[in-house]
């Protein structure tokens, strides 16, 4: 994933179902623990009857992916 997204310059929060990432470029040469060095994480969309519909690897921000797994179900909302 990591490499795919250096090859293709994916941007944050590509191809998450729940809209998460800020969309902008991710440098995957910066240092693990950088805030916006590349994180992949595994978005899970749950439809209204509360079971898992679909689950993908989605490139992001450390900042972007921490601020999801904080605030997840109050940003959603307001994003939508
Ligand atoms: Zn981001």
């Amino acid at each position: 994933m990591k490499r795919r997204t250096k090859v293709e310059d994916l941007p944050c929060g590509y191809g998450s179902p729940s809209g998460w990432g800020c969309g902008e470029h991710i440098d995957t040469d910066l240092p693990a623990e950088h805030r916006m060095s590349f994180t992949a994480d595994h978005d899970e969309a749950i439809d209204n009857g509360g079971s898992l519909v679909a689950q993908v690897l989605v490139p992001m921000h450390r900042s972007c992916n921490s601020r999801k797994s904080n605030h997840a179900a109050t940003e959603i909302w307001a994003a939508t």
